[in-house]
């Protein structure tokens, strides 16, 4: 294979999320035997934009310069999706590592779609709304070539909303000259947002578990259930799985978590929390601290809040027999070869959490074809796809003896390399 890297380091996309993505590519592409020209290929991006540009801070007169990007990573499967977030480390590599991921998860479920991301260095929490706008339609401007409903559609992610979805939305019309709601997903509903999208990734995750449990030899019935985060995917999570009739025993947010026995009342939590913007002080429940929380006793643990936080410290002491991944990376890869020893079913990030980008890409299709749809029918075809390509994962797991995560890649992997093998490489 001719290293795309041959002089060593990873060069301008050197980073630690970078690394990782690579080495999860390496190990998979060796397991699955997979062609080495295709190999080098996804190993790198294909397309990256940089930019650096000027927005004006509060009161006009200070202008702050600000790094900026969006990375493509394959264009062979159709546009390329992915969010963009806003956050004071975003860089190139951390943005590529993430485009990669997403190619994985949308050619894992089936859609059409390449893996995209985009980030804007910069701290949201310290800047007002005006400047957030402006920030944003900078960067829109900065990237008018580069994203399009037909090229590339971003959506959310980390520091970036409905709000600003919208605004990408109006700036990228106002230049092409039309209204065009298929540019970005995650938009409002007055603007040809998806109604459902919002409980989507929450949905998918918990359309996932009656399957699963089956498996495990459990029922949903007389599940336990443990929820790490409480804000969109562990909300919609944990009432998701409180209206199939589970017992959701634990949830937690940044301020702790809180337990009951007997099942808590997740309407209720979901009101406490709107109103006062976290679980702390809520009567009538036991507490418990964020550590405790992975290690209660339980049949199915939801991690839905940030990256890496079942660890060898705690693999361990995991008593869930299923672990559905609502967060992204929540799992170390050393704890990952624990959970697999132990014997506990995980259904990893890039198949538990898709549900998100599902309902985006129905999102995109019903803007480019201004119809439609009603919630019923958003909410059944995301259980199809989900439920679809679970039990694909399961069976290459099965027949070709790997753990769920590694079959969902090479699942992902395996459709990207075909795709590329008979587009074959121009000229
Ligand atoms: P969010 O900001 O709505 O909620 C995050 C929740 O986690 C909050 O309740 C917060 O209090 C809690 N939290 C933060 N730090 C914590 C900590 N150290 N310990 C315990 N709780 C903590 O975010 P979200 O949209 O729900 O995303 C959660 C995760 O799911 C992220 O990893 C995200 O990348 C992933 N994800 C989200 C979507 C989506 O559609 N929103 C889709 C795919 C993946």
């Amino acid at each position: 294979m001719a290293d795309p890297f041959a002089e060593g380091g990873l060069g301008e996309l050197e980073s630690p999320l970078y690394r990782e993505a690579l080495a999860q590519l390496d190990r998979v592409a060796a397991l699955m035997g997979l062609d080495d020209n295709i190999h080098a290929r996804l190993r790198v991006p294909q397309r990256s934009t940089i930019v650096t540009f000027p927005f004006r801070r509060e009161g006009y007169f200070e202008v702050e310069t600000v790094f900026a990007y969006r990375v493509q990573h394959v264009l062979a499967m159709g546009p390329t999706k992915g969010g963009i977030r806003y956050a004071p480390d975003v860089n190139l590599g951390e943005v590529a590592a993430l485009a990669m991921l997403m190619t994985w998860k949308t050619s894992l479920v089936g859609l059409p779609f390449g893996g995209a991301k985009g980030g804007v260095r910069v701290d949201p929490t310290v800047l007002t709304r005006p400047e957030i706008q402006r920030l944003t339609r900078r960067y829109t401007a900065e990237m008018i070539n580069v994203i399009g409903p037909d090229t590339d559609i971003p959506a959310p992610d980390m520091g970036t909303n409905e709000q600003v979805m919208a605004w990408i939305m109006d700036t990228y019309s106002q230049h092409v000259g039309h209204t065009e709601p298929g540019v970005v997903t995650g938009k409002p509903p007055e603007l040809g947002g998806s109604v459902a999208r919002r409980e989507a990734t929450g949905r998918g995750l918990v359309s996932l578990l009656p399957a699963a449990a089956t498996h495990v030899g459990l029922t949903m019935e007389d599940a336990r259930i443990v929820v790490h985060g409480f804000g969109n995917v562990g909300q919609y999570a944990a009432l998701a799985a409180h209206e199939m009739g589970a017992r959701v025993v634990a949830v937690s947010d940044v301020s702790g978590g809180v337990y009951n026995d007997a099942g808590l009342d997740i309407p209720k939590l979901q009101e406490w929390v709107a109103e006062n913007g976290t679980l702390a002080g809520l009567p009538e429940v036991d507490t418990v601290t964020n550590d405790e929380l992975f290690t209660l006793d339980c049949d199915i643990l939801i991690p839905a809040a940030v990256g890496g936080v079942i660890t060898v410290d705690n693999a361990d002491d995991i008593k869930a027999r299923i672990i559905a991944e609502g967060a992204n990376g929540p799992t170390t890869l050393q704890a990952d070869k624990i959970l697999n020893e132990r014997n506990i079913f995980t259904i990893p990030d890039i198949l538990a959490n898709a549900g998100g980008v599902t309902v985006s890409y129905f999102e995109w299709v019903q803007d480019l074809q201004n119809y439609f749809w009603s919630e019923g029918e958003i909410v059944a075809r995301l259980r199809e796809i989900m439920g679809r390509a679970f039990e694909e994962v399961l069976n290459i797991s099965i027949s070709e003896g790997y753990d769920m995560r590694t079959a969902a890649l090479v699942k992902g992997i395996r459709r990207v390399a075909k795709a590329k093998l008979v587009r074959g490489v121009y000229p």
